[in-house]
């Protein structure tokens, strides 16, 4: 999808403008992938003005996956959601995709290397529906990748790092490549993990099951607020490893990411689900959209407006 260039970009406390927001070729991250990142929502609501959906959430992922890879964060966790604020704002925007990215820049060689200093960006931009207006209502058809996701104990898939992302690229290219909208990986052990940036949720008989952490998936915010969403709405919603087998029987599948928002999955390797009109995804998916037009009341505090 192609960058919408706007005017300004945060870069480690100041208002730059766009076209300055450049790093240099032997930047630490470029060479050993050691850049952390969020992707998160701005929507004009109805009722709040433009506001960015659980700001604080990920901006407190954003600050864990920088203490793992020991990238440093010389600014507070509201400081960070505050310049998220603040560039959407200064680009007047009235919705947008924000990427706040923290990285080691330039100075040093060596993986290891402890001396690099951070570097922190944060860009806004418009952004449409990730997989398609028409996905979000009529569904997407996807299909397992030959390659399976991180193992455990190797690159931890909890943690939002650009070089997880090397992952989803063969994951999702391969799919692509195939005719399908997006692709998804298995885990280690061969259970469903996850989609190339997105959650899973599998309904069979009214239960509402999503794989757990320990199933190499990212731990997604559109993923919680969706199971508290369903819990609200009286579903069971289950945490629980899932055999690949299991898609093949399921009456609803669907995905979730801040990107995908909820989007519903027509097919799994060419096997329709059980009920092509998504009536539950389709309920989730209202009271999801409902946060961003007062009809679903915001118990939770979720939405930051830019004020
Ligand atoms: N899994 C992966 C691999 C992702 O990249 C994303 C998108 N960030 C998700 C899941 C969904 O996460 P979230 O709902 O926090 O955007």
């Amino acid at each position: 999808m192609p960058i919408q260039e706007v005017k300004h970009i945060w870069r480690n406390g100041e208002m730059i403008p766009w076209a300055d927001a450049t790093t240099h070729v032997l930047t630490h991250a470029i060479h050993y992938g050691t850049s952390v990142f969020e992707g998160m929502r701005a929507y004009d609501t109805k009722h709040k003005g433009v506001c960015i959906f659980r700001n604080r959430d990920h901006i407190e992922r954003f600050f864990f996956s920088a203490r793992v890879y020991r990238i440093g964060m010389p600014h507070s966790v509201e400081d960070i959601m505050q310049a998220c604020c603040d560039v959407v704002r200064e680009n007047e925007l009235s919705s947008a995709y924000i990427r706040p990215v923290a990285f080691l820049g330039y100075g040093e060689m060596g993986p290891s290397s402890t001396a690099v200093k951070s570097d922190i960006a944060i860009a806004a931009f418009p952004w449409g529906a990730y997989l398609g207006e028409e996905g979000l209502d009529k569904g997407v058809d996807v299909a397992f990748s030959s390659w399976r996701r991180m193992a455990p104990g190797t690159i931890p898939s909890g943690v939002k790092a650009g070089g997880n992302y090397l992952s989803s690229r063969l994951v999702s290219m391969e799919a692509k490549d195939n005719g399908y909208a997006e692709g998804l990986g298995l885990a280690h052990d061969g259970t469903v993990s996850e989609g190339a940036g997105e959650n899973l949720f599998v309904i069979t008989k009214g239960r509402i099951v999503t794989p757990p952490t320990s199933s190499s998936i990212l731990n997604g915010i559109t993923r919680d607020t969706v199971m508290t969403l369903a819990k609200k709405l009286g579903y069971e919603v289950i945490e629980q490893s899932i055999p690949r087998e299991a898609l093949y029987a399921a009456d609803e599948i669907f995905m979730t990411g801040t990107a995908a928002e909820v989007t519903p999955v027509r097919s799994v390797d060419k096997l329709p689900v059980n009920q092509p009109d998504f009536p539950i995804t389709k309920q989730i998916q209202r009271a999801f959209f409902g946060l961003f037009s007062g009809e679903t009341e915001d118990e939770w505090g979720w939405l930051d407006p830019i004020g």
